[in-house]
């Protein structure tokens, strides 16, 4: 009897948040169930969010619900341990001594639950690596070592990201990558001030199959458990990439130095060294010019070219270099504007000791708004800055 009113208490919390979900999407009769969250899946997000944000009287209902959802204790279990490498060790022992207790008071009324698969992690073999090709096909994107900024700046804290949390913890197999995401998604969605992360982890997630309904299904839980403002601040930033107009594909859990995204990387035959570009604005009707947000590497620049129509750079972080042809180079700092006039021959890039990030807006004429030439020489880039 006590099993039968824990199963209607979760089949009451879990259908709550499906009829919101049902009056928000009305229009869609035809939703299937694929097109939603599964209820083991909302569990995750429940789990995940109150442990991150601390909430332990709602965790201790949601680990009951979750268990009657599908979930298995180590299942449970994992999501606890990987809380540890998003919300810290505080919060994630919290989780797992709530855990303890609840599996304790569930044994005690008689319920047993499924322990599932146990954790089996790999061991030996180049960790770091392994966590580098982990996060390589998390995000579809090249991952260096070390991570460029912060890993160059902090070395240690790039091998514990790689070798700890993307090998160690990711290679438990008690949970998929998808499950994994949505545990991350969910932790950082509850926690202030890792907007960034977040969206770095919505883009994976989608890299994880998640869809976009899916999404908005996980941030209806976060409405529902953690409350209206994180969810709000959840969908922003979903709605920010799904516009694409904030794209933060190069995870590697930092902050780019634009808020545009870093983009690809740049066709190499026009560059010497890692450059890569972010799409803005492609030409429209109204507008003649195409903008991009364009990162030069340290010692990166662009080949010689000229511009039927001219450009304009705005140089929006770290330090860069400008020349025109037979003038002396010109330094570059954030906030400096340059206006480089019709089929002037010109380079731009990096310093060599900083990378440097500004936003190109290229006007076109006959269909054309660069036009390529020869590369800038180690001899012509040492040039004495004037
Ligand atoms: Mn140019």
């Amino acid at each position: 009897m006590k099993y039968t009113l824990k199963l209607a208490i979760a089949a009451l919390l879990l259908g709550f948040a499906g009829a919101l979900y049902a009056e928000t999407n009305d229009m869609k009769t035809n939703e299937t169930e694929s097109k939603n969250l599964t209820a083991a899946e909302r569990s995750i997000v429940e789990i995940s969010a109150l442990t991150a944000k601390g909430d332990l009287e709602k965790l201790k209902t949601a680990l009951s619900v979750g268990l009657e959802a599908g979930l298995t204790v180590n299942e449970i279990k994992e999501i606890l341990v990987q809380m540890y490498a998003y919300a810290g060790f505080p919060r994630s022992l919290n989780g797992i001594n709530t855990f303890r207790t609840v599996l304790d008071e569930r044994k005690a009324k008689g319920i047993k639950d499924k322990e599932g698969k146990a954790a089996t992690p790999v061991r030996g073999g180049d960790k770091y690596e392994r966590g580098r090709k982990t996060l390589e096909k998390l995000t579809g994107q090249p991952q260096v070592k070390p991570a460029p900024g912060f890993g160059e700046f902090a070395p240690r804290i790039d091998s514990f990201l790689k070798e700890h949390l993307f090998a160690d913890i990711f290679d438990s197999k008690v949970l998929n990558h998808r499950q994994r995401e949505i545990a991350t998604i969910s932790a950082l969605a509850a926690m202030d001030g890792v907007a960034p992360q977040l969206g770095s982890h919505i883009s994976i997630g989608m890299n994880t199959g998640l869809t976009e309904s899916q999404l908005n299904d996980l941030f209806i839980v976060i409405e529902n458990s953690v409350g209206k403002n994180a969810a709000d601040i959840g969908r922003g930033v979903l709605n920010n990439i799904l516009n694409g107009s904030t794209v933060m594909k190069d995870t590697g859990d930092k902050t780019d130095n634009t808020i545009f995204g870093k983009g690809e990387k740049a066709p190499q035959q026009n560059f010497t060294g890692t450059v890569y570009v972010q799409p803005m604005t492609a030409r429209d009707a109204n507008n003649n010019f195409s903008i991009g947000n364009v990162t030069f590497e340290p010692g990166a620049r662009s080949n010689w070219h000229t511009h039927p129509a001219g450009q304009t750079l705005l140089v929006v972080d770290g330090i860069g270099l400008y020349q025109e042809k037979g003038k002396p180079i010109r330094k570059l700092v954030r906030g400096d504007v340059v206006v480089c006039d019709k089929d002037i021959e010109h380079w731009h890039g990096a310093s060599p000791q900083s990378q440097m990030t500004h936003i190109s807006i290229a006007n076109f004429k006959d269909g054309q708004n660069v036009v390529w030439l020869g590369p800038v020489t180690d001899e012509e880039y040492k040039a004495e800055v004037k």
